[in-house]
């Protein structure tokens, strides 16, 4: 196979928000910038976003960067590190003022600020009445954010490659990050991109499950890569359903439905939420209401002739509030339901929406990871951000909202620290051409056609395993036969074929790839959450009902070698403010 070889200063790979935040803050200081992207850059998966960003703007009622430290902080169910949280708290209206001023065309008030939404988990005063600190595009903000990005990355003169897919990250036998290996989805030509600096900003891993609002991009192929180069990654059994996904289906309606009045309903017409959440009602925390839909389901209160899912009611709005505020919404609920929202409720149940686990970093971007038994250092020339990184601010639970903050906030913060790094690191380093090798060696592997058990099959049933043994609530036993039967897909990939009929573009290729990342990205997800003995956020345990600070106020190390697990722990101190101790959660 030959190999081309190219040299920047920076390596960014992923082109969604945090990818292009970051490329665009190296571009704008003279740096040599390549971003690699496995789709074309706008179809990252931030372009689907749709709700809003959060910054405490006030625009709409009473807000400060404070209360938004505080819900994010109770919204986490306090496994956030309060340092990172209070960074991006205080980053939030800048970062917005910045987007606005790139050219995002967020909606208006009629006074001409930007308008801004309720969504869950918001609150004035810490923990008092709503608040309204989303800042909206209608609802299709990633849509906005993520065109409005790669237009200034293209005039900063940032290098795309564009449908290239990163197999592995390259290190040297010290560990610094020397680049990464891709393949050209078209040619199949292989390619080593070298770099003083690599960013990891290649989104997260929903496709880990059968029903999810993620695209089939989300593979988790970022946080796999950084598994296989012998690094942890962090809280990967925090893994969020969205409360109202499709019924059945997966795909997303915004909680910007429930903000701008929409309510839920079960069978007998009765608004649920009010007896889980007597506060927020169906403004709580994703987590609450994600448990809730599924309890009434459970409890034979679901709605339709299988009684499975719940009602998101909107059709008491007004219609153009609806065709103002949430057209993205009623189209798709037209396209994939024949249901029209304005006459008719739609029909929701949680889908897999959102890796709150990820790559450990500091709030500078930097990956950290203990070196042998001592403490956690910084792994040199290495960075990550976004949904792949782990920093953590959504601790157990995210609030909706704050993940496009999350990735505008720390792929900025990450750039600014490289631009530190590369002043300091002015030369490349020599290439590790074992390690190359052993990359390439992964990549030839998947030439493999002919008799045996297919890829695709092995994808398909590894999502429907995490589905049934690693969802909202989950049991001992349950999660104990997930992991196990993992396990035995990893040990079948090693026998599995790519199939004959798919081979256009490589795609079979990238499909056994992405795959082999899945695998890894489950495994972690299962065995961490096998191992957390408590109920937090996301991690709803039926058989361990209750938080417990005691035991297990930390975050998990999930190492791929042994499957060994660590524990490090939560940083409770801010920046400048006063921590906010652990309270029993309600809404
Ligand atoms: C339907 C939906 C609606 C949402 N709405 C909101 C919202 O309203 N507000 C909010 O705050 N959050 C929202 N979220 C969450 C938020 O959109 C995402 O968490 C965020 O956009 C992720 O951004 P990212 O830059 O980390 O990754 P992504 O945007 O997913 O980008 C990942 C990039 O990595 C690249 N990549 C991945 N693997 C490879 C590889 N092997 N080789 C090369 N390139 C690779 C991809 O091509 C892509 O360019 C929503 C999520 C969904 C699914």
């Amino acid at each position: 196979m030959t190999m081309e070889r190219r040299e920047f200063d920076a390596l960014i790979i992923g082109a969604g928000g945090a990818g292009m935040r970051a490329a665009l803050e190296l571009a704008e200081a003279d740096l040599k910038v390549a971003v690699i992207s496995k789709v074309f850059p706008t179809r990252s998966h931030t372009v689907a976003a749709q709700g809003g960003v959060n910054a405490a703007l006030a625009n709409v009622l009473p807000d400060s960067w404070h209360w938004h430290m505080f819900d994010t902080v109770k919204g986490s169910d306090y496994l956030g590190d309060q340092d990172a949280i209070e960074y991006m708290c205080r980053a939030a209206p800048k970062i917005v003022y910045e987007l606005e001023h790139m050219g995002v065309p967020f909606s208006r008030l009629d006074n001409g600020k930007m308008y801004q939404r309720k969504f869950g988990g918001q609150s004035q005063n810490f923990g008092g009445e709503q608040a309204a600190r989303t800042t909206p595009a209608a609802d299709r903000t990633g849509h906005a954010i993520l065109h409005a990005l790669y237009q200034q990355n293209i005039k900063a003169k940032t290098h795309f490659f564009d449908e290239y897919f990163v197999t592995d990250i390259i290190r040297a036998d010290d560990g610094t990050v020397l680049g990464a290996l891709a393949l050209c989805i078209a040619t199949g030509e292989v390619m080593m991109v070298s770099a003083r600096t690599t960013l990891i900003a290649t989104g997260g891993a929903g496709q880990i499950y059968k029903t999810t609002s993620n695209a089939l991009i989300n593979t988790g192929d970022g946080t796999a890569m950084a598994l296989r180069a012998g690094l942890p990654v962090s809280d990967m059994e925090f893994f969020q359903f969205h409360p109202t996904g499709i019924a059945g289906r997966g795909m997303l309606i915004t909680e910007g439905a429930r903000g701008e009045g929409g309510y839920l309903l079960n069978k007998d017409g009765e608004r649920f939420m009010e007896r889980y959440a007597p506060n927020a009602k169906d403004l709580a925390s994703r987590d609450v209401v994600s448990r809730s839909i599924a309890s009434e389901v459970r409890d034979g209160r679901g709605c339709g002739p299988e009684q499975d899912h719940c009602l998101l009611k909107l059709n008491h709005l007004d219609e153009a509030t609806i065709a103002k505020r949430l057209p993205g919404i009623r189209q798709t609920c037209i396209t994939f339901l024949s249901i029209d929202p304005v006459e008719e409720p739609i029909p929701v149940y949680p889908t897999a929406h959102y890796t709150m686990g990820g790559i450990p970093t500091n709030r500078y971007g930097q990956v950290v990871a203990p070196f042998g038994t001592g403490p956690e250092e910084p792994v040199p020339g290495l960075y990550a951000a976004g949904e792949s990184a782990c920093v953590s601010v959504h601790g157990a639970n995210r609030l909706g909202g704050n993940s496009l903050l999350d990735i505008l906030v720390f792929g900025r913060a990450s750039a600014k620290h490289m631009i530190k790094y590369l002043k300091e690191n002015r030369y490349h380093l020599p290439s590790n051409e074992a390690a190359i090798e052993q990359a390439m060696a992964r990549l030839q592997r998947w030439d493999r056609k002919g008799d045996g058990e297919s890829v695709t099959d092995i994808r398909v049933e590894v999502q429907k395993t995490m589905e049934a043994h690693c969802g909202v609530f989950r049991t001992q036993d349950v999660m104990d036969e997930g992991v196990a039967k993992i396990r035995a897909f990893r040990a079948r990939m090693d026998d599995a074929v790519i199939s004959d009929h798919s081979k256009v573009f490589n795609t079979a290729r990238i499909e056994a790839l992405e795959t082999e990342n899945l695998i890894d990205n489950a495994l972690a997800t299962a065995k961490c959450a096998a191992a957390r003995k408590e109920s937090r956020g996301a991690h709803s345990r039926l058989d361990f009902t209750e938080r417990d600070d005691k035991q297990w106020m930390k975050h998990s190390l999930f190492y791929l070698q042994d499957e060994r697990i660590e524990y490090k722990p939560v940083q409770m101190k801010p920046l400048e403010v006063d921590s906010f101790p652990p309270k029993v959660r309600t809404y």
